[in-house]
């Protein structure tokens, strides 16, 4: 069955939390894991802190590296980057679609566009209308899916090799030429509407965090909730629409990967007749804005109707492609991969101010940010349950982390390497990962060695920039009873 998981989207907050993993993992996996994994999925997510998985996978054993060289990428003249690894182990393709393009690049009056875009991708072109890609999709045994974030939108079909030709056409018929139906829009408007309010203000954790991260950033478009804020929501114009379509999914701002049972020269000549004769559009407009130093603490609270208190504290860290990434990703697997982990052992079990913690490091073409999740042990309160966090962070930055706890660390890590380059899916997502965000697929088969090199000492440096006061942002979420007198108020 075809089953489109829409991604909202939204922050990394959903990230590991197993509670909420029912909803829509993708792309919270996506955000919270490596850059190479999507279909990581499954290995991160149990390595989550509410999940059982203390201990590490055994180590993976050598392997040869994939070096790559049989993986081709070329640039069509119209701009669009197609990449190809042939994987002629099962008779199934795996294509995806990167658009340069989230919430990032959105601004005050079309916040959300991105993410209705993903949508809208699903409601017809010039020859597929309505339903129909879904529908085709089904009809030849395929799937799909779709998820946004701040920084790229994605689209991702797998199907029987027999099905090539057809998902080309397809995908490049609603690259060319999506349709504008104001019925739709109209329609599609109000299951935005409604999935912001399931997803963000019927949720405690989501609500917290969209007010944590526009307290984080002040100037940086990281700012915008990738669902967009309920007013741009009602108001978008047909023009907006129109607008960031031409811009944001011209061939010029999109990757194509195709991984599976094909031939460079097949996929090449399909993407030349399909995708080929599609326009290039001027570059988008450049994100200028970088966010300025934070020169002291910032709080944030929220009260309203929640079954126990949440603490989210938040800092800024490096961008995917920083010079401390690897570091920083080995910091956060120490910190909260697992019931071993560091926050996990000390909050939970030790002081016993925590239900549950987890994190998210965002990975995104900019200085972003790295957010721990507590829920907080209602008899305790949030304010023990940030001492302790505070504390033990500050324990790291202070006193590094030990051998075996890099050791450890770098173990999970390529455990979650290796297994999602097992698959033709978590191939794709890996090489798309790397070609977007960090600009080169190539990067992907450099990665162990790069984490290899990590010392403890880089490990405790990157805690200690991060792990500051001045750059900290406290958000803390506080029970309120609804009494029916407020509850009439809410619902005006
Ligand atoms: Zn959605």
């Amino acid at each position: 069955m075809t089953r489109r998981v829409d991604g909202p989207s939204h922050r990394g907050a959903l990230a590991s939390g197993a509670a909420y993993l029912a909803a829509s993992l993708l792309p919270a996996a996506l955000l919270a894991a490596p850059l190479w994994s999507a279909s990581l999925l499954s290995a991160s997510l149990l390595a989550a802190p509410t999940t059982a998985c203390a201990q590490p996978r055994p180590a993976p054993s050598p392997r040869k590296l994939p070096a790559g060289a049989d993986i081709t990428a070329r640039t069509l003249p119209n701009g669009l980057r197609v990449i190809v690894w042939p994987d002629h182990d099962i008779p199934n393709i795996a294509l995806y679609t990167w658009h340069k393009v989230g919430s990032r690049n959105e601004h005050n009056g079309i916040t959300g566009l991105s993410h209705f875009f993903e949508h809208m991708m699903f409601l017809g072109s010039k020859n597929y209308p309505s339903g129909e890609f879904d529908r085709t999709m089904e009809a030849n045994g395929g799937a799909n899916n779709a998820y946004t974030t701040q920084d790229v939108t994605v689209y991702s079909d797998w199907f029987a090799k027999s099905a090539l030709e057809l998902v080309a056409r397809m995908e490049a018929d609603r690259m060319c030429c999506l349709t504008f139906d104001s019925t739709k829009v109209r329609s599609e408007r109000e299951v935005v509407t409604s999935e912001r309010r399931t997803s963000v203000d019927n949720n405690g954790r989501e609500f917290l965090d969209e007010s944590v991260l526009a307290t984080v950033f002040e100037a940086h478009p990281y700012q915008i909730p990738t669902i967009g804020w309920p007013s741009d929501i009602e108001r978008w114009t047909m023009t907006d629409l129109k607008d960031y379509f031409r811009t944001y999914y011209a061939p010029n701002n999109a990757v194509l990967v195709v991984v599976g049972d094909v031939t460079p020269a097949e996929v090449d000549a399909l993407a030349e007749r399909y995708f080929g004769p599609i326009p290039a559009q001027p570059a988008p407009p450049a994100v200028r804005t970088i966010e300025p130093p934070q020169l002291g603490e910032r709080r944030v609270v929220v009260r309203r109707p929640a079954p126990v208190p949440l603490l989210e504290v938040a800092f800024h860290a490096g961008p995917a492609n920083g010079p401390d990434a690897e570091a920083e990703e080995l910091l956060d697997t120490i910190l909260t991969s697992g019931e071993s982990s560091r926050l996990y052992r000390r909050m939970v079990d030790g002081d016993r101010v925590a239900v549950d913690v987890d994190s998210w490091l965002q990975r995104g073409f900019d200085p972003g940010v790295y957010a721990f999740y507590v829920t907080v042990t209602p008899e305790r309160g949030a304010a023990a349950a940030e001492s302790s966090l505070v504390d033990e962070l500050g324990r790291v930055a202070r006193d590094g982390v030990t051998e075996a706890e890099l050791r450890k660390a770098k173990t999970i890590q390529l455990a979650g390497y290796w297994q999602s380059l097992e698959t033709i899916d978590g191939k794709a997502s890996a090489l798309g990962s790397y070609e977007t965000l960090r600009g080169d697929y190539r990067m992907l088969f450099s990665a162990p060695a790069r984490y290899e090199k990590v010392t403890r000492r880089m490990v405790q440096e990157a805690a200690r920039r991060i792990f500051t006061e001045r750059n900290r942002t406290v958000g803390v979420l506080l029970p309120e009873v609804q009494t029916s007198a407020s509850s009439k108020k809410a619902k005006p």
